[in-house]
């Protein structure tokens, strides 16, 4: 009898779990100039979202920095060339670049950084890219970041 009403609270917890949105993510970034992931998803219901970007390699970050930066797809290229310009104390991205609709700082090694947007920034079927702004991280690290 205590087994099965643990087993049917464990179950309601679990489907609990699926049907609230998760609104954050955790990326990891690594050595080998990657995120350990190609697309993130976002919950129309989500009023926010947050990006919590790790670092799990062990090189500092005017080696081997990265950042998590949000635009539209067609505006990735333009909004790293800029950023390389702008240099690493400028987290390589142009002062109040308005084609950016989020981003971290660039770390390094052991180090975090969080973002936190609006998801009404958002369009829906317009084609969205997170990706680094290092220079020549882009071609690799990048994702589509999609909303359901
Ligand atoms: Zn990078």
């Amino acid at each position: 009898m205590f087994a099965k009403a643990v087993a049917v609270s464990l179950l309601t917890l679990a489907s609990g779990h699926l049907l609230a949105a998760e609104c954050a993510v955790t990326v990891d970034s690594t050595d080998q100039m990657s995120f350990n992931t190609k697309e993130i998803v976002i919950d129309k219901s989500c009023k926010t979202f947050t990006v919590n970007l790790e670092h799990s390699g062990n090189l500092p970050k005017n080696v081997m920095g990265h950042n998590w930066v949000l635009s539209k797809k067609a505006d990735m290229q333009a909004v790293s060339t800029d950023g390389i310009a702008a240099g690493l104390d400028k987290n390589y991205l142009k002062d109040g670049d308005e084609r950016v609709i989020a981003h971290t700082k660039v770390i390094g090694a052991g180090e975090k950084d969080s973002v936190t947007f609006d998801v009404s920034k958002l369009k829906a079927g317009e084609d969205y890219e997170f990706f680094c702004t290092f220079p020549g991280h882009n071609s690799m690290m990048k994702g589509a970041v999609i909303l359901k």
